[in-house]
């Protein structure tokens, strides 16, 4: 991954933590429980649909999933679920993916506490815009913080993230070639 720019590092670790799952749960089985078998029992189809029976008042009152060749009842049986079979991630990338986003969100853990608060949450996380919006948004979010929040004050903090993160990128080899 190459990044043009600071504020690309934080929506990049906003996407994969969104398809991974938050970065402290690290482990790539989501659960584990019932899945349905791949093929029928008995006569080997690959196809199962739902049926649908309803009681007397017509209410919906049972589902249960059937061969959609020969009817017979679809086994489920016990199985680990992937993330990876959740979010349509490809099998053997996810480990990238995750060592990814394990460097991206110490990078930003790294940040100091208002860089995080008003550039990564306020400014880039929550879209407010220009630095006037952001500086009223934090007046009412973080009323008892030291010297209130001004226009400026927002201004320098964006700049010091920025700073910050374009410094990892740097670091890390990952600027974009120009
Ligand atoms: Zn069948």
């Amino acid at each position: 991954m190459r990044f043009k720019g600071p504020d690309q590092v934080v929506y990049r670790y906003l996407e994969l933590s969104k398809r991974l799952g938050s970065a402290r749960g690290q482990n790539p089985v989501a659960g584990s429980g019932y899945v349905f078998a791949v093929k029928c029992k008995r006569c080997g189809f690959k196809n199962r649909e739902e049926r649908i029976s309803r009681d007397r008042q017509g209410r919906t009152a049972k589902a249960a999933w059937i061969c959609s060749h020969c009817g017979d009842p679809w086994n489920v049986e016990i199985g680990f679920l992937m993330k990876h079979e959740i979010d349509g991630t490809p099998k053997g990338c996810i480990e990238d993916l995750y060592a990814e986003l394990s460097i991206l969100s110490k990078w930003i853990s790294q940040l100091g506490h208002w860089e995080r608060r008003i550039y990564v949450e306020l400014y880039l996380v929550d879209q407010i815009g220009d630095y006037r919006d952001v500086a009223l948004e934090a007046n009412k979010r973080y009323p008892r913080a030291k010297r209130g929040w001004t226009q400026d004050r927002v201004r320098k903090l964006v700049q010091r993230g920025r700073e910050t993160l374009s410094y990892r990128i740097f670091k890390a080899g990952m600027q974009a070639i120009q």
